[in-house]
């Protein structure tokens, strides 16, 4: 018999009709022989809802509240898909992130999953049931207080579950038939990809795809898990994303997607001393506030000052601008914060080991005149911070240009 964890996101579940659709698709997993764990989000917008109450109280909440409020789109909807496969005749329990034995660390709004006790999974499954797990949702066995994994954090729930059980198969399905080249709700012909490695898909989750979350990709390759991306609406052909490729994608396309990420905000401190741990000093304070970085660029010295941008994730720019403030204070500096930015990416193995991709990319950017506010590059990457009101078309003429050969 195999176990197969199966995760619906959002807009898979929406509605009574959507939730009766997936009870159909676990029970016939079920009937076909295999165990079914079956991890699901909170209904498609009641997350961003209940973050807007929290941010209409202020945008400065309490984290340890967000996490008991937000997880609560996933509590209330998971009994509710119990109920509707119990109601079509086949048994079922649901799970609380806690009561699933998800442990977690402290880290409010994004905590990292430590370990799961699965005695009380193994024993529903024991028992003939399928398994219905609040995705998203964890706890700090040290407090007992509620986690959350981050935005999208029931990819993560998922792979976490799998691994933890030993699962034969994860499969995360969702409202597109796979992994793009490009968002396809932006770039119309983008091309589906049979198949990815997970070092690509860590790259595209984590500059913005957001068809996986990133974190489920890192513990999808370090536990060696393949992750199958499906359809919840259409029987279709998914995309698998697997460590048996050798880091190269099966297409062999130099690029193997492009990514724009509008979640990001951008914080320039200038007028810094040019002085030997004035880096050190800010981001040890940003980092004690538990706030994540991305790009950074330090500009030249000017009269023995400089100015250091960085991005971080949206939800903290309140959160980092008042950390840069307090610091910027002590030594007369001056922090501008915007929130109007994108980050754009062309992903793929091959673009060190190919002349000119770097060249090309801008090249296109400036043909649209879009002006590069921040760059930065990895082995298999090339990001390029833009105004985010030029997001989209971005995408599409990266795209023309690097995977259509428009
Ligand atoms: P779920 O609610 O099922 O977790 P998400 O909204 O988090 O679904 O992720 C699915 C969405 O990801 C798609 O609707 C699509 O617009 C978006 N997406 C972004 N980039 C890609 C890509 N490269 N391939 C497929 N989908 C993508
Ligand atoms: N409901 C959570 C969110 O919207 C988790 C998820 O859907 O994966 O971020
Ligand atoms: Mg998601």
């Amino acid at each position: 018999m195999a176990l197969i964890v199966m995760k619906f996101g959002g807009t898979s579940v929406a509605n009574v009709e959507r939730i009766k659709n997936v009870a159909r698709q676990a029970i016939a997993k079920k009937k076909a022989g295999n165990d079914v764990v079956l991890v699901a989000s909170a209904m498609a917008g009641v997350t961003d809802k209940l973050i807007g109450y929290l941010n209409e109280l202020t945008p400065d909440h309490n984290l340890r509240e967000y996490d008991q409020m937000v997880s609560t789109g996933e509590t209330s909807n998971v009994p509710l898909i119990a109920q509707a496969i119990i109601s079509a005749g086949e048994a079922a329990e649901s799970f609380t992130g806690v009561q699933a034995g998800i442990q977690t660390n402290n880290s409010h709004s994004k905590a990292r999953v430590v370990r799961i006790d699965t005695a009380n999974l193994k024993r529903a499954l024991g028992e003939g049931k399928i398994c219905v797990v609040a995705g998203f949702q964890g706890y700090d066995p040290a407090s007992g207080n509620i986690t959350t994994l981050g935005r999208g954090g029931s990819d993560t729930t998922a792979v976490a579950l799998a691994a933890a059980l030993k699962a034969d198969k994860c499969e995360i399905y969702t409202d597109v038939d796979g992994v793009y080249t490009a968002d396809p709700r932006i770039v119309k012909d983008a091309k589906k990809l049979d198949v990815i490695s997970h070092e690509e898909m860590l790259e595209l989750a984590s500059l913005g795809a957001k068809v996986l979350v990133s974190r489920c990709v890192e513990l999808g390759m370090t536990h060696d898990i393949d992750i199958m991306v499906l359809s919840s609406l259409e029987d279709k052909q998914g995309t698998l994303v697997t460590s048996k490729l050798g880091g190269r994608n099966m297409e062999n396309l130099v690029i193997s997607g492009i990514t724009s990420d509008k979640n990001q905000a951008k914080i320039v401190v200038s007028g810094l001393p040019d002085k030997v741990g004035t880096a050190s000093k800010l981001f040890t304070e940003l980092a004690d506030a538990n706030i994540n970085i991305d790009v950074i660029v330090q500009n030249a010295t000017r009269n023995e000052l400089s100015d250091i941008s960085f991005t971080v994730q949206k939800n903290e720019l309140v959160r980092a601008k008042n950390v840069c403030d307090v610091a910027a204070n002590r030594v007369g500096a001056k922090v501008h914060a915007d929130e109007n930015i994108a980050k754009v990416s062309i992903v793929g193995v091959g673009i060190t080991s190919n002349v000119g991709v770097a060249a090309t990319m801008f090249r296109v950017l400036a043909e649209h005149a879009i002006n590069i506010q921040m760059i930065s590059t990895s082995d298999i990457k090339i990001s390029c911070v833009i105004d985010e009101k030029f997001a989209e078309v971005a995408v599409r003429s990266l795209h023309d240009a690097f995977i259509t050969g428009k």
